[in-house]
């Protein structure tokens, strides 16, 4: 059975690495540093040479070190409870995970293999198994595809990277688990549902392989079909703007998904491709933690791209805040069900795990009109009600 089931999670750890113990035994967080790798994951010192013998995944500068780390805090105020033996257990998967990930698990017992196997399948297969079902089920979702019934239905995946959700090389090689053919096993039910002739599945950005991967795949039907669904596939390697969408190879998008774009980093900008997808197209976005979903969600709300936080965020920031009067079943902020169960650690604090696209957050975009209008909006309002930044600690 798999580690992670057996636990009984409903959630997995996600940030365990216990930054108030790192912050006051004289750790400092500076960009860059790896905490947990490059320092002990304790105290901050740059010369950690004692692993934790049992996953061999965090490094400590000392066995007090290891200590502090592993002995649960004693304040209930501190959640992180930093190297714990539930954190032990899913760090060791990761290391069975990516033996049969590279290939090099000769060797290893058949009852590790086994689960390390599924956990690996189960990540990759969580992509098409995500985007299929939740754009499905989803009710921001229903009013494109049933416009589109009948005919052809145009999905982009923006800021695609290879190694996601354009995988190769599923550990399963005799079952000849390609990537678009999982996408086509699992937009089925869609492509009956709604009597599709077509679904248009576009794979966009930089990171796109050099060479564009152009393929039709026959949706396997599960009713008796006269015309089965052709699932059109692509890849282009190019930044995601209104002049793609302008240009003659590109429809403008019913349905726009994001794999983990994370909105917020630094070194990719996201406003030029946002900006591009018209108003009121749907979206889905996953990402690998809670905290991550949540930033990404403030990232779409302050840069205007969507009217109002996702139902389910909306109280986790603001508890105290008067439920919406309008009941909004149009947007959403949750778990998603589809996500696969390996577990990862996180590289830049050691002791925080995730899994890929564990958070879903979807409803529809505002498209960039209505965002020139809302923003000036905004502006006025804040400098006529004489709020200015000094007295309004929230503007601060
Ligand atoms: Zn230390
Ligand atoms: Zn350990």
């Amino acid at each position: 059975m798999d580690v992670v089931r057996s636990l009984g999670l409903e959630d997995v750890p996600e940030q365990q690495t216990r930054i108030g113990l790192f912050l006051s035994s004289g750790g400092e967080l500076v960009e860059d540093v790896k905490v947990g790798f490059d320092v002990c994951v304790a105290c901050g010192n740059s010369n950690p040479k004692i692993y934790c013998q049992a996953c061999k995944r965090v490094k400590y500068c000392s066995d007090a070190c290891k200590k502090k780390d592993t002995t649960p805090p004693d304040d209930d105020e501190e959640q992180a409870l930093g190297h714990s033996s539930i954190v032990c257990t899913l760090l060791r998967t990761c290391n069975d995970d990516e033996l049969v990930e590279g290939k090099e698990d000769k060797g290893m017992p058949e009852a590790k293999r086994t689960p390390a196997f599924d956990r690996v399948a189960s990540e990759m297969e969580s992509y098409p198994a995500t985007l299929a079902n939740i754009i499905f089920e989803g009710p921001c979702f229903q009013e494109k595809l049933q416009k589109n019934s009948g005919g052809e239905v145009e999905i982009h995946v923006i800021g695609t990277s290879p190694d996601s959700e354009l995988w190769e090389g599923h550990p399963d090689s005799s079952q000849e688990k390609k990537v678009f053919k999982c996408y086509a096993e699992a937009l089925s039910e869609m492509a009956d549902r709604f009597k599709f002739e077509s679904i248009q599945l576009k794979f966009i950005g930089p990171e796109c392989p050099k060479i564009d991967m152009v393929d039709t795949i026959l949706i396997p039907s599960m009713k008796n079909r006269k015309i089965k669904c052709k699932l059109n596939v692509m890849t282009k390697r190019v930044n995601y703007s209104k002049s793609l969408l302008n240009g003659k190879h590109f429809n403008c998008p019913d349905i726009v998904v994001f794999f983990n774009p994370g909105f917020t980093c630094p070194d990719y900008t996201w406003e030029e491709a946002v900006s591009a997808i018209p108003g009121g197209t749907p979206y889905l976005v996953t990402t690998n933690t809670e905290l991550e979903g949540i930033a990404d969600a403030q990232y779409l709300m302050e840069n205007s791209f969507i009217a109002h936080l996702p139902e389910g965020l909306a109280h986790i920031l603001e508890p105290d805040a008067p439920r919406t009067e309008i009941e909004d079943n149009e947007t959403f902020f949750s778990i998603n069900p589809f996500s696969g169960e390996r577990v990862r650690q996180s590289g830049t604090m050691a002791n925080d795990l995730y899994v890929k696209s564990r958070w879903i957050l979807g409803g529809k975009l505002l498209g960039s009109e209505s965002k020139e209008s809302k923003t000036s909006k905004k502006r006025q309002k804040v400098t006529g009600s004489g709020n200015t930044k000094k007295n309004n600690p929230a503007l601060i």
